[in-house]
């Protein structure tokens, strides 16, 4: 054995797997059981007491998705991670570990429109309040910081128009106000941005749309940095103070530097129940062994798609980082010089009448609510994923009414454009 350290397609193909022990089989199996059989009593209890590791029940963990958390925490450069039913599942377990009732986490206006409705109607109601800031403003997340904020939370290419968001900075600012900066990697994969390596503390997936990729399965993932000292200032008692369910232990202090990604499972995931099942956890595994590939093509193509959007006559603007002339070009250079994702938006100079005309008229393009499938996808944010906000709130998070949403997918670029310029011409 060499002793390199292998690099992020191979991890993408291995990290967590290896040949099954009792069958030779090479594929991870679908262990698609409720529960495991303990040695003996002592066993049981040592499990039960979380003195040792072990299965279960599937609820709170099982072989086919610990693979799965392996992988991804391999991938992101986190110490541990855990697996649930989907992105918004992974969002509610990460939060349930950080706020009492009362408490504050601010976010990024500039969020997937179901992460804006989830932290403003359900959140409010577990007592956890949203604050929002502005990703273009760093001073603005400084100034929303009160002694009840637990936590920063962040995309780090943002829904729906592909902004790029300055981890770094706002890092700085979760760091200087002591709190964990949590941050949604969903549309960019590791494979195009790892924010552990630039701050951040926890990262959330929706496995839903790439790393998953083919458009066929929920899941939802959390991964653990192993940067964040939980113990400070008692602001974080799930964590550092003695929980009564498992004999008085305290989770920092036993776990140390994957103790978050323990709270979210014995905590979170054991008593909330959002569990990810054991076949989905086969199918996103799949799909992650050619992220790599995928995503290189995802981004090839949409650099072609927005260049001729750009030139188009009936197009007013084109959002994509990855054009030399977009306001996020810079950051998108710095931490996502391999491509800019594949989700962006444009603006017809017809308004409103005219996206909703495109969209009719696209044949290839699937006209649904979701990102990150193989094949190219067309929405209209104003209508459907952004339609609960108020129309000042729609153009802050830029979806306005005359914005299409596309999502690009793995086509030849050349049949992508050649329906867009049918439907645009039409
Ligand atoms: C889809 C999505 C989510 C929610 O994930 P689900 O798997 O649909 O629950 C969260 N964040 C982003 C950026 C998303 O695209």
């Amino acid at each position: 054995m060499s002793d390199r350290l292998p690099g992020f397609s191979t991890l993408a193909v291995h990290a967590g797997a290896q040949p099954d022990p009792t069958t030779g089989a090479r594929a991870t199996p679908i262990y698609q059981t409720t529960s495991f059989v303990f040695n003996d009593a002592d066993h049981a209890a040592s499990l039960f007491g979380l003195q040792a590791f072990g299965n279960i029940y599937t609820r709170i963990g099982n072989p086919t998705n610990a693979v799965l958390e392996e992988r991804v925490a391999a991938l992101e450069g986190g110490t541990a991670a855990l697996a649930v039913a989907s992105g918004h599942a992974a969002q509610v377990v990460v939060l349930q570990q950080l706020l009492q009732p009362g408490d504050e986490f601010i976010a990024a206006r500039k969020l997937y429109g179901g992460s804006i409705n989830q932290f403003t109607h359900a959140f409010k109601s577990f007592g956890w309040n949203v604050v929002w800031a502005d990703s273009d403003d760093i001073a603005s997340f400084e100034r929303a910081v009160t002694p009840r904020t637990k936590a920063i939370f962040i995309e780090s290419i943002a829904n729906p128009a592909g902004s790029i968001t300055d981890i770094e900075a706002i890092s700085t600012v979760a760091r200087k106000a002591g709190v964990p900066l949590i941050v949604d990697n969903t549309l960019a994969s590791p494979y195009l941005i790892r924010p552990i390596d630039h701050g951040a503390d926890i990262v959330v997936h929706s496995l839903t749309k790439f790393l998953g990729g083919h458009g066929n399965s929920l899941g939802g993932i959390i991964v653990d940095a192993g940067t964040f000292d939980w113990s400070t200032g008692g602001k974080y008692p799930m964590l550092s103070e003695p929980r009564p369910e498992y004999h008085g232990i305290r989770l920092q202090e036993t776990f140390g530097n994957f103790a978050f990604a323990i709270a979210c499972r014995v905590l979170g995931l054991r008593d909330l129940g959002p569990a990810l099942s054991p076949f989905n956890a086969f199918m996103i595994l799949t799909g992650i062994e050619t992220l790599p590939l995928r995503m290189q093509k995802h981004c090839d193509n949409a650099k072609a798609v927005a260049e001729f959007l750009a030139g188009h006559p009936a197009v007013a603007s084109v959002n994509y980082a990855g054009l030399p002339s977009d306001k996020y070009n810079r950051l998108a250079r710095k931490y996502a010089p391999k491509g800019a994702g594949a989700v962006f938006t444009f603006s017809l100079k017809g308004g409103y009448d005219a996206g909703v005309n495109l969209v009719s008229k696209l044949q290839l393009f699937s006209h649904l609510a979701n990102v990150g499938d193989t094949r190219s996808l067309v929405i209209h944010p104003a209508s459907t994923t952004h339609s609960q906000l108020d129309d000042a709130a729609k153009i802050k998070s830029g979806a306005g009414p005359d914005v299409v949403r596309l999502s690009i997918g793995i086509e030849d670029k050349e049949d992508l454009i050649a329906d867009l310029e049918q439907a645009l011409g039409a």
